[in-house]
């Protein structure tokens, strides 16, 4: 029988996804490896099961602890899933930017969520920063896994995302594209890609306009997951050949392009992602090949970045339609 005893089993191992319409008439071809295709539905289960697999080697993690961890929701729902096959409960601090929907899912999987505004300073005792270290102090038998310093981050991308990517391009990838967050991706699975192919692929990051990566001050944009105000020690600097910004507009618009034009139902940080990627693609040579990674899938975001009326309210829509906006990214 071919039967799968865990779910945790089925982490990793996601496909790539050649596209073709947003990258029409462009010399490399563009390939998406597609994170939603993971049990969670992102890129995040990875490093999940990897920060909890060594905080129980540890010893920072025992029986019947309480994972405290700030995420903007994916990284939830992978501690979640696997909290729940080992028994921990979850306790997790969200950003209000958050989609009211991936708190939903959050509470559905079992954790606990608290709500923090998203406009104060990280350093402000109310950041979702600052409540979470205070939960991890005060709640007894409580383990963050703090995927902003945890090197279980970016090592489990060097150890799956990253040879994946190798064995299932054949070594022929050239450029590799990834939004930047926790830098978790963009480190880990460039690093190993360097290293197998000799300094040879080129690895570039995708950040929000207003970023600290792409040398903003830190906000506001509203495209969730990617982006920071602060240098988590997550991000290896040296990594990153280039970064290029994108704005909340260009994502956006590509986000719904992606789901109408290739029938990738993804979320905002993944048109961000392709809106750098397409740019990448343009300027390499025939034959190249790029390979983007597309963090989760869209479901998260119908009540944003698929609603008319939220794009329009900020501007993101200038036709009645956004079919007026191809071409624009470039
Ligand atoms: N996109 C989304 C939707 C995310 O949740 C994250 C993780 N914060 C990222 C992109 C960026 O990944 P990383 O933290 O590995 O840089």
């Amino acid at each position: 029988m071919r039967v799968y005893d865990s779910l945790v089993d089925l982490i990793g191992n996601t496909p790539l996804v050649r596209l073709h319409k947003v990258s029409a008439g462009l010399p490399a071809q563009v390939l998406a490896k597609v994170e939603y295709f993971n049990p969670g539905g992102s890129v995040k289960d990875r490093i999940a099961v990897r920060m909890i697999e060594a905080a129980e080697k540890s010893g920072a993690l025992r029986p019947g602890g309480v994972i405290v961890e700030p995420t903007s929701g994916n990284t939830g729902v992978g501690l979640a899933i696997v909290a729940q096959q080992r028994g921990y409960r979850c306790l997790f601090v969200v950003p209000d930017k958050v989609a009211q929907d991936k708190i939903a899912v959050l509470r559905a999987y079992g954790a606990e969520v608290v709500v923090c505004p998203t406009a104060v300073p990280p350093d402000h005792p109310d950041s979702y920063y600052s409540v979470s270290d205070r939960l991890a102090r005060e709640v007894p038998n409580a383990w963050k896994p703090d995927q902003y310093s945890n090197p279980e981050n970016r090592e489990s991308h060097f150890h799956s995302t990253g040879p994946e990517i190798w064995a299932d391009t054949e070594g022929g990838i050239t450029h590799f594209v990834a939004g930047i967050g926790t830098g978790g991706t963009i480190s880990g699975t460039g690093r190993y890609l360097k290293e197998i192919s000799g300094g040879r692929v080129r690895v570039v990051g995708a950040d929000p306009e207003g970023s600290v990566y792409s040398g903003g001050s830190g906000r506001p944009y509203l495209v969730e997951g990617v982006g920071e105000d602060i240098w988590p020690a997550t991000y290896d600097t040296t990594i990153c050949d280039e970064i290029i910004a994108v704005s909340d507009k260009d994502s956006f618009t590509m986000t719904r392009r992606l789901a109408r034009e290739e029938g990738l139902l993804v979320g905002g940080s993944c048109g961000m992602a392709v809106v750098a990627a397409l740019q990448v693609a343009a300027r390499a040579k025939e034959g190249d090949t790029v390979v983007v990674l597309l963090p989760d899938g869209g479901r998260g975001y119908l009540s944003k970045i698929f609603n008319d009326d939220w794009m329009a309210d900020y501007g993101f829509l200038t036709t009645s339609s956004d079919e007026g906006l191809v071409g624009d990214v470039l």
